[in-house]
């Protein structure tokens, strides 16, 4: 890097650059970083002292905003008893709380949980999961649809778009699945059955080889910030059920009323075998996910071919994020959490609304806590970042998506405006 892209990026730690890898960068050229000296509420203080408001919620987790007095007390107390135990024949107060509280906000059905460490390790184990189940070595690969990202381990890529995912960098080191188009109906359309038959046409050719069916309900995340309509998942739902699939929902983004209703599956009202959780489950505090499933998958499973859960990874239901989980969770559910969610609609949507005509402008969206402006081309992010930090926020774009998701119970609504000004300012002056 050059003396003049140095001074731009405005990269105060060198080891940094030279020496450690951020997510999908380059060792030759890297995306310039901020280095952050703390973070409170929705602000993320750098070193020098400049200050950024938060659009990303730190990649959707941080709900609460950042360093919040109860979440902090948590794991204070937590850490004083101890960070962690092995799983495998111990258990704790934390990791039993915590259940007894998810499965009191999972869909009904839900009764079995396996705590896991990530978002995609919860992929990766309820892939496991489906076919374990199945327990026929005919049934072990996937469908899902286009624009999906559900991670970045090996089967999580597997079933992440194949043209905005990895596939064309790992190519036939994944898993080959089986892929419906995105669905097109938005969440807001009048429902247009046709949208659904790709994928029934798909599950009624391929059904004696599908383990299952994974799928972010409502919202495809990463994968192209798409909101598609919940019929689509009513559909899905009895298709799966009559060839024998399971269906997997991916709430690792969706969870924790995101996008207007607790979980996602709401907006559709199908309850899925098997679901995913994670990011904001700590409040993002801490790397944390977990994998529920209903009665019968926990028996089908329980009387295969292995008769156990065939995972179990080092720290497995970590009491640190239990505990810390357990506050974040409760402290949501004593909040007007909804009200709050759908005042940032109406605001984000509002304030969104002056990016329609833009002429780069392909679409402007919102649900829940989420406001999308969709361009006609990518983003430059180098660029973009650039401005956003000497403008005081941190938004983060991929592709074309320019988004904001501020943390949805700290941001305030003279906040929310900002950010939702200063996106459409940067789009409008040529930044995006
Ligand atoms: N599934 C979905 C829907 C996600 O949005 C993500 C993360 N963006 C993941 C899985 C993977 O989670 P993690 O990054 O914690 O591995």
């Amino acid at each position: 890097m050059n003396e003049n892209s140095a001074s731009a990026s405005e990269v105060h730690d060198a080891f940094d650059r030279e020496h450690l890898w951020h997510p999908y960068t380059s060792t030759h050229d890297p995306l310039p970083t901020f280095k952050v000296s703390e973070a409170r509420g929705c602000e993320i203080t750098l070193a020098d002292g400049r200050r950024l408001l938060d659009g990303m919620s730190s990649w959707w987790c941080v709900i609460h905003g950042y360093n919040h007095p109860v979440l902090n007390n948590a794991m204070k107390e937590q850490i004083d008893r101890m960070s962690h135990v092995m799983f495998g024949g111990l258990t704790h107060e934390p990791a039993i709380e915590l259940g007894k509280l998810l499965l009191s906000i999972l869909p009904p059905s839900m009764q079995h949980i396996f705590y896991a460490d990530s978002g995609s390790v919860a992929v990766e184990v309820a892939l496991k999961m489906a076919v374990q189940a199945q327990n026929n070595p005919r049934r072990t690969n996937f469908a899902t649809i286009r624009s999906g990202y559900h991670g970045d381990t090996w089967n999580a890529m597997s079933v992440c778009d194949p043209v905005t995912g990895m596939h064309s960098v790992f190519g036939s080191a994944l898993p080959v699945r089986y892929f419906a188009p995105a669905p097109r109906c938005g969440f807001r359309d009048e429902w247009d059955p046709a949208d659904f038959e790709p994928m029934r046409k798909l599950i009624e050719e391929h059904a004696e080889e599908l383990a299952g069916v994974i799928v972010e309900p409502v919202v495809q995340g990463a994968g192209g910030m798409r909101f598609y309509h919940p019929q689509y998942l009513r559909e899905l739902s009895a298709t799966c059920r009559e060839h024998g699939l399971l269906l997997i929902f991916d709430e690792i983004a969706t969870g924790f009323g995101r996008t207007g209703r607790l979980f996602a599956w709401e907006h559709a009202g199908v309850e899925p075998d098997i679901m995913t959780i994670g990011k904001s489950l700590t409040g993002g505090y801490m790397t944390f996910s977990a994998v529920a499933t209903n009665k019968r998958v926990a028996d089908m499973i329980s009387g295969g071919k292995a008769g156990v859960m065939m995972h179990g990874p080092t720290f497995m239901g970590n009491p640190l994020a239990c505990a810390v989980a357990l506050a974040s969770t409760r402290l949501l559910l004593s909040l007007d959490w909804q009200g709050r969610v759908k005042h940032l609609e109406a605001l984000m949507a509002s304030r969104l609304e002056a990016a329609r005509k833009l002429k780069c402008v392909t679409d402007v969206r919102v649900l829940g806590g989420i406001g999308v402006v969709e361009l006609d081309h990518d983003v430059d992010l180098a660029r973009f970042q650039q401005e956003c930090v000497k403008r005081g926020v941190w938004i983060r774009p991929f592709g074309r998506n320019a988004y904001i998701m501020p943390p949805y119970l700290a941001v305030t609504d003279e906040q929310a405006c900002h950010l939702a000004d200063t996106l459409v300012a940067l789009i409008a002056e040529g930044y995006a």
